[in-house]
């Protein structure tokens, strides 16, 4: 019977980690558990930043970006004599299970540990939604959010001066932020690791554009072509005044939307209590609105759903 639980971010840190931090406190408070925080991710537990939490140690953060429990990358925690500290220090405090929230490097990490004794529950953190074992990570759904408002500004101000603006968006492998602001924004391109630049496609798509709007936005995921020469490229090949935008790391912070802090309170809440049942091992997701989890080494080689119902909605859209 688990008694003691602890809780860490890692990776990138994403809105709604603390909605996910307080679900889970509360749980285990409910359910009779002693809970913990790791401060840090797997850096803080080999050096035993852990410390015991009271039911409303969160509640002041559920409408926080970022993760007041903070995060680090800590790329030694692959080699076993590291992770051996990590279950030492836990062990010291009595702790036997964990929930990691984070993306896929650290749910490595979590079915590592979990092999070396101490069941781990993994929660989908990050803004990229690029966990394939849930419909939506835990920091979509705000990020998204973020990117609709930029861009529906930069339309203003792209409309007032006909220009084309190529804006360089967050989620370099997983099309989802560019793919959903696209839809959401009614932009006239994207570019995405699912849609790479076909140079011939997209001048002739804004040349046609250039007779009947006043601007055109353009979505460049991050990592899937030079901003500078895209910018240069669209500007001597067609009539548009053409600029461009980086987002950054605007996309990573900001208040978590109500949705976004539902589900993560949702998904610590099942953690604890699949901890509780003495499940480990396993992650956490939301699938077809329905809360469930699975093996980590299974999620982890998931494919991810590509959308092409999405890419046609955008097709039609655009
Ligand atoms: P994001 O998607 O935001 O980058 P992530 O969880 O994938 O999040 P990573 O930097 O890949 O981010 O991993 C976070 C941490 O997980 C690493 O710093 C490391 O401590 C641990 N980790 C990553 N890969 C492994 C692995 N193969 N085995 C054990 N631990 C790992």
């Amino acid at each position: 019977m688990i008694k003691k639980i602890g809780i860490l971010t890692s990776g990138g840190d994403a809105p709604g980690m603390n909605a996910a931090v307080c679900g889970a406190i509360h749980a285990g408070h409910k359910l009779g558990k002693e809970m913990y925080v790791v401060i840090g991710g797997y850096y803080g537990l080999i050096h035993n930043d852990i410390h015991k939490v009271e039911a409303n140690f969160a509640d002041h953060a559920l409408n926080l970006g970022g993760t007041i429990i903070k995060t680090k990358r800590l790329p030694e925690f692959k080699e076993e004599n590291v992770r051996k500290e990590a279950v030492k220090a836990l062990k010291a405090e009595g702790i036997d299970a964990l929930i990691v929230v984070g993306g896929d490097g650290s749910y490595m990490g979590a079915k590592a540990l979990t092999s070396m004794g101490i069941n781990c529950v993994g929660l989908p953190g990050t803004i990229d939604n690029d966990i394939a074992s849930s419909d939506y990570t835990i920091g979509f759904d705000t990020a998204l959010n973020t990117v609709v408002e930029a861009i529906d500004k930069i339309r203003e101000t792209a409309d007032s001066h006909k220009r084309c603006i190529i804006t360089e968006v967050m989620g370099n492998r997983c099309p989802d932020l560019t793919l959903y602001a696209g839809i959401a924004t009614n932009a006239d391109y994207i570019i995405t690791v699912d849609k790479p630049l076909d140079k011939e496609d997209l001048i002739k798509t804004l040349n046609e554009k250039y007779e009947t709007q006043d601007s055109a936005m353009v979505l460049l995921a991050e990592k899937q072509y030079n901003l500078e020469e895209l910018t240069k490229f669209v500007k001597e090949n067609t009539k548009w005044d053409t600029r461009n935008d980086i987002l950054g790391y605007i996309q990573r912070g900001g208040t978590p939307t109500a949705m976004e802090r539902v589900n993560a309170i949702r998904m610590g809440t099942y953690a604890v209590e699949l901890l509780d049942k003495g499940i480990g091992g396993v992650c956490v997701g939301i699938v077809n609105n329905k809360i469930t989890h699975r093996e980590i080494f299974e999620a982890l080689s998931l494919e991810r759903d590509k959308h092409e119902d999405l890419m046609q909605v955008f097709e039609y859209i655009k």
